[in-house]
């Protein structure tokens, strides 16, 4: 299949290129480097690779002639707390006017469209684990709202293509995802942790560290991608590990995993900040019979040792 990947020099976007061409398919991958890395890219050989920002106006055009593609794939996206507060507006046209310009691509050549949408339209939830049916508690005035109503917007554009052209249109909502190639500096706590303990400084926990995550290692989540793209539902389905974890044990797993005894450092609470998550996969489980294979130790080992320069060994 011929496959257009918005958001492929991301974390999640590179993983996919990958998994993509391994399976033999033709892959063009767009980003505009906002936060993805061209050095994500650099073992890809055989990706046909163009930068371009899909909330530009020629952008519809461009990727005409590119194509055909079979397959659209929108995750171009701000995913870190750190980059979509330091980048709202743009964080807000990746969810709208991109994932529009995205959606149009694919009607342009009838093709499939999956949209990677994300566990922050639950909000901090007051359903858990969250499965599909709750409709989240989403503050729209928030700092995080720049990304929560990107998100639901962006799902609520996809369904509007769906009903109103018929388009086969696939909703990821993704949960707290992690491996190799995160951005040792992009906030998020898997890479904030390991570099801290890596480097013997001490781990920052926000708040009393006794909210929750549930964590997924990207082999898994892409996997699930790669289910859903080619399945026949249309309603978002949740891509996440559900093993549960609070800050506090999860940053005792990083000390034991690496062996150090870094402190822990508490900081505040970032406003708005989920108390719980957690996703019910019984859906994924039924639609695409898909559940996350690799736990939380052997994912965290496998990050480490693909860390540039890392020499630790792991304890575990
Ligand atoms: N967090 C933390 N220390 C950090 C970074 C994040 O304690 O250095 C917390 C954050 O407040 C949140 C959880 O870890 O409760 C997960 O944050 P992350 O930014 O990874 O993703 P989120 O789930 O908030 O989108």
């Amino acid at each position: 299949m011929n496959v257009l990947i918005s958001g492929a020099a991301g974390f999640i976007g590179s993983h996919l290129c990958e998994r993509l061409l391994a399976e033999g398919h033709t892959v063009t991958g767009i980003d505009n480097f906002i936060t993805g890395s061209p050095q994500n890219l650099a073992h890809l050989n055989e990706l046909i690779f163009h930068e371009a920002d899909a909330t530009s106006l020629d952008f519809v055009q461009k990727m005409d002639a590119l194509g055909p593609f079979d397959l659209v794939l929108h995750l171009a996206s701000l995913a870190s707390p750190k980059d979509y507060l330091n980048y709202p507006i743009e964080t807000l046209e990746s969810g709208s006017t991109a994932t529009r310009n995205m959606l149009e691509v694919a009607r342009l050549f009838n093709a499939r469209f999956l949209l990677t949408s994300t566990s922050e339209c639950y909000g901090d939830p007051l359903e858990h684990p969250q499965k599909e049916s709750y409709w989240g508690n989403v503050n729209p005035i928030g700092p995080r709202s720049c990304y929560d109503e990107s998100k639901r917007f962006a799902e609520a554009l996809t369904m509007a293509y769906h009903r109103k052209f018929g388009l086969r249109t696939n909703i990821a909502r993704i949960f707290n995802t992690y491996g190799p190639r995160m951005k040792l500096d992009d906030g998020r706590v898997v890479p904030a942790f390991l570099s801290q303990a890596l480097e013997g400084l001490p781990l920052t926990v926000f708040g009393d560290g006794t909210q929750t995550r549930s964590f997924c290692y990207v082999d898994d989540l892409v996997d699930g991608l790669c289910r859903l793209m080619l399945s026949e539902e249309r309603e978002p389905v949740n891509l996440g590990n559900p093993e549960e974890i609070t800050l506090l044990e999860f940053a005792e797993r990083i000390q034991r995993l690496l062996g150090t005894a870094s402190p822990l450092e508490f900081h505040p609470l970032p406003e708005n900040d989920p108390t719980r998550r957690q996703p019910d996969i019984s859906k994924a489980k039924r639609v695409l019979g898909w559940e996350p294979k690799i736990g939380l130790e052997e994912g965290l080992a496998r990050t480490v040792k693909a860390l540039p320069g890392a020499n630790i060994q792991s304890s575990s």
